[in-house]
């Protein structure tokens, strides 16, 4: 359909304001922004393009495609297209001018933001080896190899001294609470966490915290979860396995099941299903087999909904009252994991 549309004659069309602009465009790519203002899409087979409502008209049928790789849009329902700038011109009524300005505006947060989470990110890794009660817990969790925790990049929140670090590289307190790195008492959010960082396109956009102590709930910093975990190197499979909490990732890859990835719970934002749905393959869904039932209750709808999007999925079984990372932790291995993979059904 959109091979008959030519994306050509809206590029460049303001050359002279020139490289600002055109790094501005690189820094936040219009697919990014149109996300961040809630639009949902799917994307057309393999390729670069995605479709959705227009944001620009009222429609009921998806008409406004973006192509990611060019980095413009066009809607074949109102006939607007163009590039970010352009999106910004028209949704927001602002002159060229100042939609540049604004847009400058909207991607220095985020810019500021990516360095904080990684610069704390790496405070906390170093942390790690310095709390033995960090290394008992991962121990206690299945997670024996030294060199995946690297990998994945796991860190320590010993809580109070955040707060000392980034300020001393000269972050600002605002930047740090409003982040969410900082409680509103200015104190480290995270404290006795396990701490996943979480990657999208080799940057950090969240991090997750897990208590070591039983007392203590799950944390994000405000904001997406981003999409799923470590999806970069999972997605290459036409076979994957969904987890929904991180160590049961940390087992599975322990184990060799390298095509695991996570959804960090079992509500799937729209990205992580999209992501799911990004080529035809086979999703094994591993969510715990709890009491109450409502991690295979999750786990029914979601394959539903992956069906209606072609996606075929088969049912994990888990012994009852266990999850991927217990199952590991109590002795089961790998070829007795495999035997359920192979006896899963649709
Ligand atoms: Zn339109």
């Amino acid at each position: 359909m959109l091979a008959a549309f030519s994306y050509v004659g809206f590029q460049r069309q303001n050359c002279a304001v020139g490289e600002d602009v055109e790094n501005l465009k690189q820094r936040l790519p219009l697919l990014d922004y149109l996300r961040q203002q809630s639009w949902t899409a799917r994307p057309i087979a393999f390729g670069p393009e995605f479709v959705g409502l227009c944001p620009l008209h009222p429609e009921t049928r998806p008409s406004f495609y973006v192509n990611a790789r060019k980095n413009l849009f066009y809607c074949h329902g109102c006939g607007q297209g163009g590039d970010l700038i352009r999106f910004v011109q028209l949704s927001r009524q602002l002159s060229f001018r100042q939609s540049v300005a604004y847009l400058q505006q909207q991607s220095t947060v985020p810019t500021d933001s990516l360095a904080v989470l990684e610069q704390a990110a790496i405070f906390y890794q170093q942390q790690l080896e310095r709390h033995p009660e960090a290394l008992r817990y991962l121990q206690q969790r299945g997670l024996r190899d030294p060199a995946l925790s690297k990998e994945l990049r796991i860190g320590y929140a010993p809580g109070g001294s955040l707060r000392r670090h980034l300020t001393a590289q000269g972050y600002s307190f605002d930047l740090l609470q409003r982040l969410g790195l900082l409680n509103p008492q200015g104190c480290d959010a995270f404290y006795r966490r396990v701490i996943f960082p979480c990657c999208q396109g080799g940057r950090i956009v969240n991090l997750y915290g897990r208590g070591i102590a039983a007392a203590f709930a799950h944390q994000f910093l405000p904001g997406s979860k981003g999409g799923l975990f470590a999806w970069e190197s999972v997605r290459q499979f036409p076979t994957v396995i969904l987890v929904e909490g991180l160590f049961d990732l940390v087992v599975l890859w322990q184990a060799g099941f390298r095509h695991t990835t996570c959804s960090l719970g079992t509500h799937l934002n729209a990205e992580q299903f999209q992501q799911l749905c990004d080529r035809p393959r086979i999703v094994y869904l591993t969510f715990d087999v709890d009491a109450n039932g409502s991690g295979q209750q999750a786990s029914q709808q979601l394959a539903q909904r992956l069906r209606a999007q072609g996606i075929s999925t088969r049912r994990v079984i888990l012994p009852d009252g266990h999850d991927p990372n217990s199952f590991f932790v109590q002795g089961g291995d790998a070829r007795q994991f495999h035997a359920l993979l192979e006896v899963a059904s649709s």
